[in-house]
């Protein structure tokens, strides 16, 4: 497994993490297996949210007895984003996690409070030892601007965006600006949630072809693209355990450039425009 510096300060992270939206949605044993054989495989990167329901618990479950393998990651609602609403968020979080810090804490897009007030509820939080670092999600170039002013360099660790093969839309300035100002950009929906392009298609042929020469699947060939450079990474999620292992082998497929231009022509990034979301 691949690893890259996360953020300005940040330590070493895999390229290919684990995501967890909807995962309460599959039998919770299967759920567990498929984060457990993630970590094993060296996904250790681990996302979530207090969006994300009983998916936390489930969480907390699977990394019982191996937090330290893992990098931790849970999200504020923007509703609950206030100075003394976001630190009562995060506890409710690590409750629910079964552990007494985060390695990063995000805004999981913006809402009504003013940013100043949910990162001084984060520097709260960093100096009491709860969260090691702090990110934001869906924030376009201004809302990063705005962040980073308030926030100061160096310490918005990540911004997490939708990005996949027919969603690249960060590639006009978020993932430039990202890139420029040392923050990670934390790719999510890799398979377009579940919308992953078909074998037959005309992309979906290039992928396989590809794959085809490396041993490997079409999503891990997916995958590895969208991980092709820094600050990139990406966070599949499965609930199956056969999804999990098959996602780990994306982080150690290297992709020629040659192979990265012809996934490039086939998935066409299009006109800029807004930063879409889920
Ligand atoms: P995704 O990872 O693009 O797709 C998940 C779907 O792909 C599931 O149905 C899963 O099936 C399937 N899958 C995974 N690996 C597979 C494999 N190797 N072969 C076949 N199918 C496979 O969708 P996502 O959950 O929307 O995005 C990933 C994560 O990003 C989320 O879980 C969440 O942590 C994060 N996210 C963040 C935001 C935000 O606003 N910050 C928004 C959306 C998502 P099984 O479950 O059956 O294995």
């Amino acid at each position: 497994m691949q690893h890259r510096r996360f953020g300005s300060a940040g330590r070493d992270i895999s390229v290919v993490g684990q995501g967890t939206w909807y995962i309460d949605r599959a039998h919770r044993a299967s759920a567990i297996a498929a984060l457990r054989r993630g970590i094993d495989l060296g996904m250790t990167h681990i996302d979530t949210a207090e969006y994300y329901g009983e998916a936390e618990n489930i969480v907390g479950e699977a990394i019982a007895g191996r937090r330290d393998e893992v990098f931790l990651v849970s999200k504020v609602m923007p509703q609950n984003a206030s100075r003394a609403g976001t630190i009562a968020a995060c506890e409710k979080s690590l409750k629910r996690l079964r552990t007494d810090h985060l390695d990063c804490y995000l805004l999981h897009w913006r809402g009504a409070y003013p940013l100043a007030e949910t990162f001084a509820a984060f520097a709260t939080l960093k100096a009491s030892g709860k969260i090691f670092s702090c990110g934001v999600s869906n924030f376009d170039v201004a809302d990063l601007e705005e962040a980073e002013a308030v926030a100061g360099k160096g310490e918005i660790a990540c911004n997490q965006v939708l990005y996949h093969l027919q969603e690249r839309a960060i590639e006009h300035s978020v993932l430039p600006w990202c890139a420029a100002h040392s923050v990670a950009i934390v790719g999510y929906s890799p398979f377009g949630h579940d919308d992953f392009p078909q074998a037959a298609s005309k992309g979906g042929r290039v992928l396989q072809e590809i794959a085809g020469t490396h041993g490997a699947t079409a999503r891990q060939v997916a995958l590895a693209f969208l991980v092709r450079a820094a600050p990139l990474f990406t966070i599949p999620k499965a609930s199956a355990p056969e999804h999990a292992a098959e996602n780990a082998g994306a982080g150690d497929l290297r992709l020629s450039e040659t192979e990265i231009a012809r996934i490039d022509t086939a998935f066409p990034v299009g006109r800029p425009r807004a930063l879409p979301m889920l």
